[in-house]
């Protein structure tokens, strides 16, 4: 890994981090573990962190506190890092982009074209907080710094479940444990726990949900009604769409919830057979293979309508590959 993350900010007085709209627990574990590592190593340097208020069950990590979640004028950054994003989901964020003196993107998504001066975009990487670990020196790592990478790298491989897990990331994580943070309960209250008005619309959408494609595939929706009555917002539905994806038989899982008259924020989980990454494209949105999402506009059966198209093509696609090798054998 040959970019220097210190000698890139050798030289800046003040020093910007942002990552994506309504931040997840990588993005927040990238921003604040780089955060503390500049602060640390480059104690001379102003270096702040700007997101999207995000959910208190991260409040443990260190520098939760100094978030600005305000985007107030600032005079231009030096060095403005964006993390876990392409450049165009930086939403309040994007004027310290676009001031800033030196850009930097460091992020682990296939969709990423890189919009920085500098790009290091990994998709081999599970989480951007492991591609951030690789570029930081070890030796300046401590139990802080490591609880927080720690987090984004459960939080994208599912607790080293999911096929971006690598024997490096695993590596990785051992030498983060060893600092000797209290890591079952970090996986459990940022992971798994769910108050019970989440776990209350986690059983509504479950119970609602229609599979179709032959039962290949699963869709699930929330209204803003629905949304109101159990008083929750988007940070309340994480997790639903994963519930999904684990239902036996299901290669294409869909989570929507209302953003607006006519407007979804979908999220898609797939197996293998199914380039979801692919398919969000195709809506204007991004992702991963296997984990991808997208906004669109029409009533719910437009939405289900126009991404089973695809899904149907690319399950086509993968029968068909995969006739051919049987065939061949
Ligand atoms: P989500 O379903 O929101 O958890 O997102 C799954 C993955 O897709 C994450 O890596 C997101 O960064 C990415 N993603 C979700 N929504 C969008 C979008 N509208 N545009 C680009 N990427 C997205
Ligand atoms: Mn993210
Ligand atoms: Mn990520």
């Amino acid at each position: 890994m040959n970019l220097n993350l210190l000698e890139e900010c050798r030289e800046a007085k003040r020093i910007g981090i942002a990552g994506h709209v309504r931040p997840d627990g990588d993005c927040l574990g990238a921003c604040l573990g780089l955060w503390q590592y500049l602060v640390k190593c480059l104690p001379a340097a102003e270096t702040k962190v700007f997101l999207e208020k995000p959910a208190d069950i991260f409040k443990d990590i260190k520098g939760f506190g100094e978030i600005d979640s305000d985007f107030p004028e600032e005079p231009a950054f030096d060095v403005f890092f964006v993390l876990d994003t392409s450049t165009d989901r930086l939403g309040g964020a994007e004027k310290y982009f676009r001031a800033a003196g030196k850009t930097i993107n460091i992020d682990h998504h296939v969709s990423n074209p890189g919009g920085g001066q500098i790009n290091v975009i990994r998709p081999e990487m599970g989480s951007t907080c492991e591609l951030i670990f690789d570029l930081m020196d070890e030796g300046q790592l401590d139990k802080d710094m490591a609880m927080a990478l720690y987090v984004g790298i459960i939080h994208d491989t599912g607790v080293f479940q999911y096929s971006n897990t690598s024997p490096e990331t695993l590596e990785k994580g051992a030498k983060l444990i060893a600092f000797g943070f209290d890591f079952p309960n970090l996986i459990l209250e940022t992971f798994y726990q769910k108050t019970y008005i989440q776990a209350q619309v986690m059983g509504r959408a479950l119970m609602e949900s229609i599979r179709f494609l032959g039962g290949s595939c699963i869709v699930s929706a929330i209204d803003k009604k629905t949304m109101e009555f159990y008083n929750v917002g988007p940070k309340d539905l994480d997790g639903i769409v994963n519930q999904l994806r684990n239902i036996e038989g299901i290669d294409c899982a869909i989570f929507m919830y209302e953003t607006g008259t006519m407007e979804y924020k979908v999220s898609m989980r797939s197996s293998e057979k199914v380039d979801v990454a692919e398919v969000a494209a195709y809506f204007g949105g991004g992702g991963h293979t296997k984990a991808a999402g997208c906004n669109m506009t029409g009533t719910f059966h437009d939405c289900v309508n126009n991404l089973s198209l695809h899904i149907e093509k690319a399950l086509k696609k993968w029968e068909a590959e995969h006739d051919e090798r049987d065939n061949s054998h």
